[in-house]
């Protein structure tokens, strides 16, 4: 076999395969490839790729094997091709393959019966299809002789080097033009992709199609979560797991380049999974890890893996826009969200609430389940908890904390952020973390008005369990870099006995708002009394705003607040007063109204909500954009104003309770109903 080894290094083993599948001598036998370097497990492998079309009842014995093992060291020590037949009478041959860096060390043939073999198998095979059948009739092996099979493995032999000059090549050339123009193909297409997970499904579909591969894994990480299995073709995801650490460990030594892992190194990242080797290809870019994918148990071919590699890097480049598209929609998502979350900030007309809007605020902007906002003692220099989330308020109200003392005195002295993986490792707190925390990551971070501190943030507990990142800290201090100066204008206007003087209207909707309400309803009391007339307040609330606002974002749930404010000033009388009460809540006095005439009103706004198209509302659970109306009368239904409110308040929960977009009027068996307390 004198086959100069340039003229074999192009050839792909798979290509081979494929070639002898079709070639009439070797058409009877089930054929498979072996190296030596494979290993115990290839050499498995390959004996039940040659044996398995007679699956079922296995009829291969560890004796079976040993007849393999020892054929092949004769086949590969003589160079010569060597058949034999199995303990079950299957004949079986081995044939080297020239010398080559690129080709396995042999072919190995097997699945045909030795003619005038009586055995338990053929008995099988030569029964009538019956339930236990284990030998299908189209799987029914051939009969031939060994001399049969000594001749027929002779010239297959001797047919190898002519394949492997010529039409092997051919084969293997068109075949990468092929693939290399899918590939072109391919990256077009990806080019397209608006979401990365359907960028990933191009890819893995055409990993397995046009590739031929049978098992790949890829690995991936989403904005904000942990590396994740995100799909396995040819696996069972159900017999291996990700450990995190070790996968870690391997991208922090990792080249950047694809790689060979063996079945230890991977199961080792993936406990469970059994595997011979891996070529993992990495997806990222500069030191950015956004995942990889692993493909099993094939020995690629350089033509193949260089094609692969194209395909992965355009995947990459492909992911990594989309990443850096989605931070600049996040980033303008935002700056409209902080200003709609800063103008409402100027609406609140107490200390107290402005902290805790603060507070619920930054818990939204960085989804965060616990947290407290301490502001500065200028008299005993403590810093005080004002506002908290995530504990009880009575356990806030009596921590306070030393200035330079524990993390939030620590960072209030400092004056920089403090951004903690984990409380128990970081050198810098190494503090037990507390049983009420979910996670050991936090974020605490002084609040300062022209370099003057006068609080400290805390924020901790993501709400999906990750860490807090160099992103949330900007995001944050963004953020709070406007709320300081609401604490400071509200401290210097209660200071100056100014807060009234504050605005009297929203600024989203241009309704008047809540403080204007207030002193509104106290008028109106004192008049209706005076008078001796009823009055009305409507209280209406949007229905499932949250959801609205989660599917449309807070940009078109804005447009919306804005459209149903108007609707409501237009479908109320001139003399009725419209204001926001609150995010999605507006409440209505109708003067000189009583109970009939309000629900007139209040019908007619509940109806002009419903008719009007707002954008995106059919992914609502009801289809449709709408309100919950609730109306209290003066004086039947209360005689101060918070009586009033709480009676409407009530009735628009009842309207809830029934289901959304109704109006409910209020009545005193409401109040033994507990409806406001859940
Ligand atoms: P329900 O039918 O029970 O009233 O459900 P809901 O989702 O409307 O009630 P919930 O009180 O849980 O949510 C109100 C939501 O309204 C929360 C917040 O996302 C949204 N919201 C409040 N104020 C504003 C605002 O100024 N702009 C925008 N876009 N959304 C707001
Ligand atoms: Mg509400
Ligand atoms: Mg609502």
């Amino acid at each position: 076999m004198a086959l100069t080894s340039t003229s074999v290094k192009l050839v792909d083993p798979r290509d081979l395969l494929e070639m002898l599948r079709q070639h009439p001598l070797a058409t009877p036998f089930n054929l498979a490839l072996y190296s030596e370097q494979h290993g115990r497990n290839g050499l498995l492998d390959a004996i039940h790729t040659v044996c398995s079309p007679l699956e079922g009842e296995s009829l291969c014995t560890p004796e079976c094997q040993r007849s393999w093992e020892e054929s092949i060291s004769q086949a590969l020590l003589a160079n010569q091709p060597v058949v034999h037949s199995c303990s079950q009478g299957f004949l079986c041959f081995i044939i080297p393959l020239p010398e080559n860096d690129n080709l396995p060390d042999c072919l190995i043939g097997g699945g045909v019966f030795e003619r005038n073999i009586t055995n338990r198998a053929i008995e099988k095979a030569k029964q009538p299809a019956t339930d236990d059948l284990t030998i299908k009739p189209a799987q029914r092996p051939q009969l031939i002789s060994m001399s049969e099979a000594e001749s027929m493995t002779e010239e297959i032999s001797r047919a190898l080097p002519r394949l492997l000059d010529q039409k092997v090549h051919t084969l293997g050339l068109s075949r990468t033009t092929q693939r290399l123009e899918a590939v072109q193909k391919l990256a077009r297409e990806l080019a397209d992709c608006e979401e990365s997970e359907q960028a990933v499904a191009v890819v893995s579909e055409a990993l397995v199609v046009l590739f031929n591969l049978p098992k790949v894994l890829i690995v991936l990480q989403k904005p904000g979560h942990s590396m994740t299995i995100h799909s396995t073709l040819g696996l069972d995801p159900e017999t291996f797991q990700l450990n995190q650490k070790q996968l870690a460990d391997y991208f922090t030594k990792f080249s950047g380049h694809p790689e060979i892992l063996s079945g230890g190194e991977l199961s080792a990242i993936l406990p469970g999974l059994e595997t011979r080797t891996a070529n993992l290809f990495p997806l990222g870019e500069n030191g950015s890890q956004l995942g990889a994918i692993a493909i099993l148990d094939v020995d690629l071919h350089s033509r193949d893996q260089a094609l692969i590699e194209l395909l992965v890097n355009r995947l990459t480049s492909r992911l990594e826009s989309l990443k850096t598209a989605e931070g600049h929609r996040l980033e303008r998502q935002f700056s409209s969200r902080l200003v709609s979350m800063i103008s409402s900030l100027a609406l609140v007309d107490n200390r107290q609430e402005l902290y805790q809007q603060i507070l619920e605020m930054s818990s939204e902007l960085l989804t965060t389940t616990s947290g407290s906002l301490m502001l500065l003692n200028e008299t005993d220099g403590t810093l005080k908890i004002m506002a908290a989330k995530g504990m009880t308020s009575s356990l806030a109200k009596t921590m306070s904390v030393a200035f330079g003392e524990g993390i939030s005195g620590r960072v209030a002295k400092s004056g920089f952020p403090m951004l903690v993986n984990d409380i128990e490792r970081d050198h810098r707190v190494a503090t037990k973390n507390r049983p009420r925390f979910k996670t050991k990551s936090f974020l605490s971070l002084p609040l300062e008005v022209d370099d003057l501190l006068i609080g400290v943030l805390n924020l901790a507990d993501k709400s999906n369990g990750a860490n807090f990142t160099e992103a949330d800290l900007n995001l944050i201090v963004a953020f709070t870099n406007h709320a300081v100066l609401m604490i400071d204008r509200a401290a210097a206007l209660e200071k100056a006995g100014m807060f009234e003087q504050l605005a009297i209207t929203d600024p989203l909707t241009g309704l008047y708002n809540r403080r204007f309400l207030k002193d509104r309803l106290q008028e109106e009391f004192s008049r209706s009394q005076r008078q001796k007339q009823s009055f009305c307040i409507i209280m209406a609330d949007l229905d499932s705003f949250k959801v609205y606002n989660d599917i449309c974002g807070h940009l078109a749930g804005d447009n919306a607040l804005r459209k149903a404010a108007d609707l409501m000033q237009r479908s109320a009388r001139d003399m009725d007063i419209v204001t926001r009460y609150g995010g999605e809540e507006f409440c209505l006095i109708l003067p000189g109204t009583g109970k009939k005439e309000s629900v007139f009103v209040g019908e007619r706004i509940r109806r002009a909500i419903e008719a009007e198209s707002f954008p995106g509302e059919n992914h609502l659970p009801r289809g449709r954009l709408t309100v919950s109306i609730g109306v209290a009368t003066f004086p039947a239904d209360g005689m101060t104003a918070d009586e009033l409110i709480h009676a409407a308040d009530l009735a628009l929960y009842q309207a809830k309770a029934l289901g959304r977009n109704r109006l409910v009027l209020y009545e005193p068996a409401l109040e033994s109903q507990g409806l406001l307390s859940n």
